[in-house]
């Protein structure tokens, strides 16, 4: 395991802090988790982290080696709020993502039979709770420890069927709104325990996409639950979370801006130069390299053209700007190309960005 050379100035830690406080800092972080990268680099079967906190973590610290990644990872993501509530999820053994076998609510009666599930007990809680305070313990000085929950609206379609939840907005919305309820008050029993860790939080809602609802869906379902989160996170860990949410956003912008996230994580489909202008003084700016068409199918060389349009266009964002993708790293994507990415940043991020001079 060789260490890729560069050389900073600030720990990953320091530089996300004045990065997001509007102090002065060495170059643009890059935020991507190739975790699935380095488990193969080092030997480690992907499968095997899902039940271990300590491979968990012993991943995280090689993708902090291996690619110098500047925030270690983990958490109950999109399925793991719903599985500790009582959802079937399956881990294939194969280079595919876990999915929901089983929804936990089946018919309207089944939500008052489900407990808040204690997250120090309940599912694989307990494994990403114990692989943040491993990665507290052994790099939480320097580097950022963070955990990445689903939004309140991704939950409840976790624990009820995507299709179904969509159609219970229409036709039974008192119930709809009880399973928000109940999918924030879960998803604030994990962030209760993990922000007693001292851990950063990520929110992630692709359910809440606008290709999947419409806007005044969005605004009447999605927007209060995750405005409760995001105030209850700020709250509890001092920090606003990142808000990721797939496909065209651009309706909606000054909805996640009103949420008080204090970064939006925005899909490769939307041009973060528009961001910058329409919401770019409320909130940073997170993206927005394809995941497939360039860090699956491009070369080294698409990476680093792709990465420097993104910079040229939003390293000026009045509220800051991370380098990263626009959506997760699809867990084919070549290893030269993760090492693209973060040498982009690390070469054409450094302040002060200069785009003129880049040709
Ligand atoms: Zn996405």
């Amino acid at each position: 395991m060789t260490r890729t050379s560069y050389s900073d100035e600030m720990t990953p830690k320091e530089r996300m802090e004045a990065v997001l406080s509007g102090k002065p800092f060495d170059r643009i972080p890059c935020s991507i988790n190739p975790s699935y990268h380095a488990a193969k680099l080092t030997g480690v079967k992907h499968w095997e982290c899902y039940f271990s906190a300590e491979k968990i973590a012993e991943v995280q610290l090689a993708s902090h080696q291996i690619f110098g990644v500047e925030a270690v990872i983990t958490g109950p993501g999109l399925h793991g709020i719903a599985e500790a509530a009582g959802s079937t999820v399956v881990y294939p053994k194969e280079e595919n993502s876990p999915y929901i076998s089983e929804f936990a609510i089946q018919e309207e009666g089944d939500l008052g039979r489900l407990g808040i599930p204690n997250p120090w007990a309940k599912g694989r809680l307990p494994i990403h709770l114990t692989a943040l305070q491993i990665l507290m313990d052994r790099v939480g000085t320097e580097v950022p420890v963070t955990t990445n929950v689903a939004g309140p609206f991704t939950v409840a379609a976790n624990l009820r069927g995507t299709e179904t939840f969509l159609r219970d907005l229409y036709q039974t919305p008192v119930f709809a709104h009880r399973l928000l309820r109940y999918a924030l008050e879960s998803t604030l029993a994990y962030v209760q325990e993990a922000a007693k860790i001292g851990v950063k939080i990520n929110i992630a809602d692709p359910t809440a996409s606008t290709s999947l609802i419409s806007p005044r869906h969005f605004y009447e379902y999605a927007f209060p639950y995750l405005s409760e989160l995001i105030s209850q996170i700020k709250r509890l860990t001092g920090s606003a979370p990142s808000l990721h949410i797939c496909g065209n956003t651009k309706k909606i912008w000054q909805h996640m801006a009103d949420t008080g996230a204090g970064i939006l994580s925005l899909d490769d489909t939307i041009d973060l130069a528009d961001a910058k202008v329409t919401v770019g003084n409320r909130t940073a700016l997170l993206g927005n390299v394809k995941p497939t068409a360039t860090m699956f199918l491009g070369k080294p060389a698409d990476v680093v053209r792709e990465a420097k349009e993104c910079l040229r266009k939003a390293y000026d964002n009045p509220k800051g700007y991370i380098l990263a993708l626009g959506c997760g790293l699809p867990m084919k994507a070549p290893v030269e190309n993760v090492h693209a990415l973060f040498q982009a940043a690390r070469k054409f991020g450094r302040y002060p960005v200069n785009p003129e001079s880049w040709n």
